[in-house]
């Protein structure tokens, strides 16, 4: 089998890969609704794939990975890695689940890190009524994640939260505010922690999306602070979402200062920017991103060097769409036992769910879990005739045989 095209669309902000073949076979990735930008970049790997057997996925991914870096860079090549393996599953009639050795559970765990309402504002008691609208959702999430201090919008509504630089109107989600965090700014967080404990309970548990921002004083000092809320962890106080670079030796400093987990990694590219911060046992939770990191098969060999090192695995996926959501069921059905749960993506749009074929019907969670999908490849396809209203003129061979 060869690949005849790469071609990419952007559907709904969602860029979309299809990678199609001289038999027929098609597979699809898919990029987070938040990096629209990217469809030129993926297409500059057409050339270099046209030709070559999708069902080698490593040795095409030998072609095209050292041109990927940390977020948001890897998604191109992680939502073409997705495209290959789809193929390879459907060429061999199994999910790719099984290519990937196989399932060891029969649904996967998810959390709530993407389902939200307008929060009616930053105070305790808007936490409060925001973790408690979560709760009561039908998905019945084990555990829901909540943004605080750098990863809100606090930083801006507290008054002198903290003493560093303002970057006001960035247009970046992620650009770098950072500052020591002022005194009336570090009660306000836990004023905040305490309310949402308190409409929580030990039912569902809470984790604290909470940077990057921070320096590491104040991060040794909220871990110990909240160390009592038993939180499943705090993510990306020093780096993370689009900070190209990793840090390990103050998150290992940090660790070693607390009990309350810490968790990073969603924005790193690769097995080998992972290196350092397991052998060091840096952080306790790991949280890589299907989507960013360079593939399934690239985290897959993450979550088992981590295993090794017992630091717990929760994927990264907010934004990764309904295809990506097929992206993480099957990897995360093959993960070790320190696998968690990944996060819950959503789509850009509420149509998507009535172009995607394949998803289960009626409630996609249930229980806080999803089962798997048993249709060959990564589960999921588009309704060509459905989608077609929503693609541009420029994209208007995207289904094309
Ligand atoms: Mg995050």
């Amino acid at each position: 089998m060869k690949i005849t095209d790469l071609r990419c669309a952007v559907i709904g902000r969602h860029p979309i890969v299809r990678i199609v073949t001289d038999e027929g076979l098609y597979g699809l990735g898919e990029v987070e609704f938040t990096k629209t930008y990217l469809k030129p970049f993926v297409l500059h790997f057409r050339e270099a794939l046209i030709g070559q057997d999708p069902t080698d996925v490593e040795r095409c991914m030998l072609r095209i990975r050292q041109r990927g870096s940390f977020k948001p860079y890897g998604a191109a090549v992680s939502a073409i890695e997705h495209a290959l393996w789809d193929i390879a599953g459907k060429a061999a009639n199994v999910p790719v689940y099984k290519l990937l050795g196989g399932k060891v559970r029969d649904r996967v765990r998810v959390y709530n890190g993407s389902i939200r309402q307008k929060r009616s504002g930053d105070r305790p008691e808007d936490y409060a009524a925001d973790v408690k609208w979560m709760m009561e959702r039908p998905e019945k999430f084990f555990m829901v994640k909540q943004g605080i201090s750098f990863h809100s919008n606090m930083k801006d509504t507290i008054k002198d939260f903290h003493y560093g630089v303002r970057q006001e109107n960035a247009g970046y989600h992620g650009a770098m505010d950072q500052g020591q965090i002022s005194e009336r700014g570090f009660n306000h967080m836990l004023d905040c922690v305490s309310a949402m404990k308190e409409a929580l309970g030990d039912r569902v548990s809470l984790a604290l999306d909470c940077g990057p921002g921070w320096f590491l004083p104040d991060a040794i000092r909220f871990a110990n602070a909240v160390e009592k809320h038993n939180l499943m962890w705090l993510e990306d106080m020093l780096t993370g979402d689009y900070v190209p670079w990793v840090n390990p030796q103050a998150y290992r400093e940090l660790t070693q200062s607390t009990t309350t987990p810490i968790h990073t990694g969603e924005q790193i590219y690769l097995r080998h920017n992972f290196k350092e911060l397991i052998e060091s046992q840096a952080v306790r939770v790991i949280g890589p991103d299907p989507a960013d990191i360079g593939g399934i098969a690239e985290l897959k060999w993450v979550a088992e060097h981590a295993y090794m090192h017992s630091i717990m695995m929760a994927p990264h996926g907010t934004a990764n769409g309904l295809l990506g959501l097929g992206a993480l069921v099957n990897v995360c059905a093959t993960l070790p036992a320190n696998y968690i749960a990944f996060e819950y993506p959503s789509a850009s749009d509420p149509w998507w769910a009535d172009i995607v074929i394949g998803l289960p019907e009626g409630q996609i969670v249930r229980d806080s879990h999803i089962d798997l999908f048993e249709a060959p490849g990564l589960g999921l396809d588009i309704d060509a005739e459905g989608a077609r209203q929503y693609l541009g003129e420029e994209d208007a061979g995207f289904f094309d045989p």
